[in-house]
């Protein structure tokens, strides 16, 4: 396929797939001033970038502010942020705030600087985005992050439990929104090699790359090599859950299920096995719990594709 038009249809694909995520978790409304957080990657770029053109057309107005929080770590450029945001005509603030002594000095050496570091982060981004007046903060998380962290939840951390595309902060004083969520990684590559982003390089820390993440993206990797459409499944499975068919007794009254007597063409039978179900594509209900016909069933919006 001649290139340009390869291009075209990513910048189409990444446009709709973030404002399908806006809409469909109502991350962005009326007068928002959204506060972009740039890490110099690939995904915080990417974010801006999509963010930027869906402002010129989207039919709410909002503000962008577009933020950096220079952690002093050795090494870092710190040019290269200012100079591409001034040239790109985006309001921006550059947060200094040397966290890496910080964190040098109270870590033993050798063990692991995260945990420390992205608290201070936080904390500080959300200092800066009540001074900024910013009623949302954006991430650049995406799918495959999400997805990462659903499978890392699940066989190290024992719960169902992935990344939200919305949620209040833990300070209960901000809406942080991932708008990137439906989006795959690869797409974000290939954007930013398009745009030619100047990317700063994320180990200027020096701390160790998280392993189990890394062994879990290469699994989601491998997977979609071999079986395409698997790993674009998991994502819609997490829009498509079916409490009564999970076994957390906080989400569906397993102790109050009764019999009702009146049989349900679409409920369970018992001893059969479950068939794997083909992913809907239009809005559908979960299937009623077995033997309570009359039992509420979620109405759960399934992702279309749109053109
Ligand atoms: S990788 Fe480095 S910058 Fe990132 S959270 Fe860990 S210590 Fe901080």
């Amino acid at each position: 396929m001649n290139i340009e038009l390869e291009n075209h249809k990513l910048e189409k694909r990444l446009c709709r797939e973030v404002g399908r995520a806006i809409v469909d978790y109502n991350m962005i409304e009326e007068g928002d001033r959204v506060m972009v957080c740039l890490s110099g990657g690939k995904d915080s770029y990417g974010l801006l970038d999509i963010l930027l053109k869906l402002q010129q057309r989207a039919p709410v107005k909002f503000e962008l502010i577009a933020v950096n929080l220079d952690q002093k770590q050795p090494g870092f450029p710190e040019h290269v942020l200012p100079e591409y945001l001034t040239k790109l005509g985006v309001r921006f603030h550059i947060e200094n705030q040397d966290t890496y002594s910080i964190v040098k000095r109270v870590i033993p050496e050798g063990k692991t600087l995260c945990s420390l570091c992205s608290r201070l982060r936080r904390g500080i981004l959300y200092r800066v985005a009540d001074e900024l007046g910013a009623t949302k903060i954006a991430l650049g998380h995406h799918r495959d992050d999400i997805l990462q962290t659903l499978l890392l939840n699940l066989f190290f951390g024992a719960k169902l439990k992935g990344m939200p595309a919305k949620l209040v902060s833990d300070d209960g004083k901000h809406v942080v929104i991932r708008p990137l969520a439906y989006v795959p990684e690869k797409d974000l590559v290939r954007w930013a090699e398009l745009r030619q982003f100047p990317i700063i390089p994320c180990t200027l820390c020096g701390s160790q790359e998280n392993l189990q993440r890394k062994q879990v993206g290469n699994l989601l990797r491998e997977w979609e090599k071999k079986y395409p459409g698997r790993v674009e499944n998991m994502a819609s499975a997490l829009q498509n859950v079916v409490p009564s068919h999970l076994m957390d007794r906080a989400l569906f009254p397993f102790e109050t299920l009764r019999a009702t007597g009146v049989p349900d063409d679409s409920g369970d039978k018992a001893f059969d096995d479950e068939p794997v179900a083909a992913p809907a594509a239009q809005p559908c209900a979960a299937p009623a719990p077995q033997g309570n016909p009359a039992a509420p069933r979620a109405v759960i919006p399934i992702a279309t594709e749109a053109s």
